[in-house]
C-alpha cells in the first residue's frame, strides 16, 4: 500500500506538492480551471496542517523559447490565490538564487509555485527525461514530497518519479481516489462487467482490448475501431476508418474472444464527414464502395442497451460515434441516455468521452469520470504506472 498526505506529519516541514495544472489557456486567458479546483484539496489540507507548500507543474508542452511566454505558470498562480483565498507567490523561475531565497524565507502555511516544469525541456528534455540531477535538485528544496498530477502518472519525469526517488513520498487526495477508484473497477469490481471502448485508432487501444477480454464479461468495440474488425473480418468498410496495421490483432483477438468482444450490427454511413452529408442506416454487411460508418444504427444502440442496463460495473472510453457532428452523434447520445439510469458503477476515462458527457448532460452520480486521459488508460491495460510505483510503501 502507498502512503498518501495523511500519513505525513506536515508541520514547518517543506512540502513540495506536484499538481498538474495542465489547464487550457491562450493569450494567458485560462479557458477552464476544473484541474485547479480539484488540485485545492491536498494543498488546503497542507496549509491547514502549518507546512509551507512548494507547488510544481508543467503546463503545455516547450519546444523553443516562444513557448515560454504561452506556458508560463503565472496566470495559474493567480488563480489559484482567488480560489484559496490566499497569496500563492510566483517565482518565475525553475531553480536558482531566486528560488532558494524564495523557499528559505518561507513561513509555515505560505504557498509558493515555481515555473512551469517543463522550461527545463529546453536545456535537453531535463524534465521530461527524468534527469537525476535536476531530480535531485528539486528534491534538495523539500522535506517531504507529495504527487498529486493523476495525469502525468504514466510518464517517467524529473518532477514526479524522479523527485520521489530523493524524499519521503506520498500520493495527494486527486491521485489516491483516482488511484482507488479506477483499481476497484478493475480488480474488485461487481460483475457483469461491460468495458466499452470506442473512439479512433485501434492501435491506440490494443492493450487495453487485451486486459478487458480478459477481465470483463462483455467487450462493446465501437465508434471508428470496428471497421478495422470488420476489414479483417473481409467484409467491405468503403470509406470508414481502417487502421491497416491492426487488422491482424482484430482478426486474431475476435476469433478467441468473439463471446465477449461485441460489434456493431447496423450503421450510419455517409458520404462524408460533413453535417450536410447524406446519411443511410444500414447492416454492417452492406457498407457501399464510397460510404463511411459515422455511427452506430438503431439496432445496435437496443443491442448496447440490453448489455448496459444489466451490467453491475461499466467503463466507458471513447465516443460510438462521430458526435462532434450532430446527425452522427445519435450513438453517443444514446449512449449516455442509457448511463444516466443504470445503477451500475461506472467509470469515464478520456478527453474525448469526457467532451461527450458534458455534451448530452450526463448526470449520473454513481460515476467517477477520471482526469487523466493517458493515465487511466495505461491503467486499463493493466499497466503500472511509474509515478505511483516509486511512491514510498506505508
Ligand atoms: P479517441 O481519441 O481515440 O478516443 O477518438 C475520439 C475520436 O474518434 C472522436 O474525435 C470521434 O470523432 C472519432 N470517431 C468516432 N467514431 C468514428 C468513426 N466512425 N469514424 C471516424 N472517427 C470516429
Amino acid at each position: 500500500m502507498k502512503k498518501n498526505a495523511t500519513d505525513f506529519k506536515v508541520k514547518n516541514q517543506k512540502v513540495i506538492i506536484r499538481c498538474d495544472l495542465n489547464v487550457p489557456i491562450k493569450n494567458g486567458i485560462i479557458e477552464d480551471d476544473t484541474r485547479i479546483k480539484k488540485s485545492l484539496d491536498t494543498i488546503e489540507y497542507l496549509i491547514n496542517g502549518n507546512a509551507k507548500v512548494i507547488i510544481l507543474s508543467h503546463l503545455g508542452r516547450i519546444k523553443d523559447e516562444n513557448d515560454k511566454s504561452l506556458y508560463s505558470l503565472k496566470p495559474i498562480a493567480k488563480r489559484m490565490s482567488e480560489l484559496l483565498y490566499k497569496e500563492v507567490k510566483f517565482i518565475p523561475f525553475t531553480k536558482g538564487v531566486e528560488v532558494e531565497d524564495a523557499i528559505n524565507n518561507m513561513k509555515p502555511q505560505d504557498v509558493i509555485m515555481l515555473e512551469n516544469t517543463r522550461f527545463e525541456d529546453l536545456n535537453g528534455n531535463l524534465e521530461s527525461k527524468n534527469d537525476m540531477e535536476l531530480s535531485k535538485y528539486w528534491a534538495s528544496l523539500g522535506d517531504l514530497f507529495i504527487n498529486d498530477a493523476f495525469g502525468t502518472l504514466h510518464r517517467s519525469h524529473a518532477s514526479n518519479v524522479g523527485i520521489a526517488t530523493f524524499l519521503p513520498s506520498a500520493m495527494g487526495f486527486l491521485v489516491k481516489e483516482e488511484v482507488e477508484k479506477i483499481s476497484e473497477c478493475l480488480t474488485n469490481s461487481k460483475k457483469p462487467l461491460v468495458v466499452i471502448l470506442g473512439g479512433a485508432k485501434v492501435s491506440d487501444k490494443i492493450g487495453v482490448i487485451k486486459n478487458a477480454v480478459e477481465i470483463a464479461d462483455k467487450v462493446i468495440i465501437t465508434g471508428g475501431m470496428p471497421y478495422t474488425f470488420f476489414k479483417s473480418l473481409g467484409y467491405n468498410v468503403g470509406l470508414s476508418i481502417v487502421d491497416n496495421d491492426s487488422i491482424d490483432f482484430c482478426k486474431e483477438i475476435y476469433k478467441k474472444y468473439r463471446d465477449k468482444i461485441v460489434l456493431p450490427i447496423d450503421l450510419i454511413v455517409a458520404q462524408s464527414i460533413s453535417e450536410y452529408s447524406q446519411t443511410r442506416l444500414t447492416n454492417r454487411e452492406n457498407i457501399g464502395d464510397k460510404e463511411i460508418g459515422v455511427d452506430i444504427g438503431t439496432a445496435t444502440i437496443n443491442l448496447y442497451k440490453s448489455i448496459v442496463m444489466t451490467a453491475a460495473t461499466i467503463i466507458w472510453n471513447g465516443p460510438c460515434g462521430v458526435f462532434e457532428i450532430s446527425k452522427f452523434s445519435n450513438g453517443t447520445r444514446k449512449l449516455v441516455e442509457f448511463l444516466n439510469i443504470t445503477s451500475a458503477k461506472i467509470l469515464i476515462g478520456g478527453g474525448d468521452t469526457i467532451s461527450a458527457i458534458n455534451k448530452f448532460e450526463f448526470k449520473n452520480t454513481n460515476a467517477h469520470i477520471s482526469t487523466g486521459g493517458g493515465a487511466s488508460l495505461e491503467m486499463l491495460e493493466g499497466k503500472e504506472l511509474p509515478g505511483l510505483k516509486v511512491i514510498s510503501d506505508k
